[in-house]
């Protein structure tokens, strides 16, 4: 296996149509492989070919750790409710942004054997697995945010928020008398 370099955003691959697989073969399964070890690496939860400059129709997923999805020539045959929640992406880091998706879906893909699978996603999982499906028609999570921010930048104001907070919150407790230091 090996670690393959992912794509950035601005890359004109990223914006294209994924081709099917015609054959799920040997290379394709060792393209899979690779991209599961580019996503560990990278601490992603999925990972398209076309991010990593393949433009075959498949991804792989790991919502939970060691639950690994291998998707070759996915349909979404079923969509519906709404969730709204956030996203990041290995070929746009250092951003997140508010997406809605829908609640649970229907997938049906081949596997690394070549065989027909189909799943029900509820949640953190239909995100997933819609958020890797539009990377095969050129879609970036970033085109259906409704809200885009640097992580790092709200952690900081976050910070902010919490040294107020705890300052209000150790006076109060210093006049109830409820903090004891111990010598
Ligand atoms: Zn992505």
């Amino acid at each position: 296996m090996a670690i393959r370099n992912i794509i950035l955003e601005g890359d004109p691959m990223l914006r294209k149509k994924s081709k099917p697989v015609r054959q799920v073969n040997d290379h394709i399964r060792e393209t899979m492989q690779d991209m599961v070890e580019t996503m560990r690496q990278h601490e992603g939860v999925g990972l398209a070919a076309p991010q990593v400059g393949v433009m075959r129709r498949m991804f792989v997923a790991e919502p939970v750790p060691d639950e690994v999805y291998y998707m070759i020539n996915p349909e979404i045959l079923e969509q519906d409710g709404s969730q709204t929640g956030e996203e990041g992406c290995l070929s746009v880091p250092d951003l997140e942004g508010v997406v809605e998706r829908p609640q649970h879906i229907k997938i049906r893909a081949l596997d690394l054997d070549g065989n027909e699978q189909s799943y029900d996603f509820e949640d953190f999982h239909a995100r997933v697995m819609c958020h890797e499906y539009d990377h095969l028609d050129g879609v970036l999570y970033i085109d259906k945010a409704t809200e885009t921010y640097d992580p790092q930048e709200r952690y900081e104001e976050l910070q902010k928020e919490y040294e107020e907070k705890n300052k209000e919150l150790r006076k109060k407790l210093e006049e109830d008398g409820a903090i004891s230091v111990e010598e």
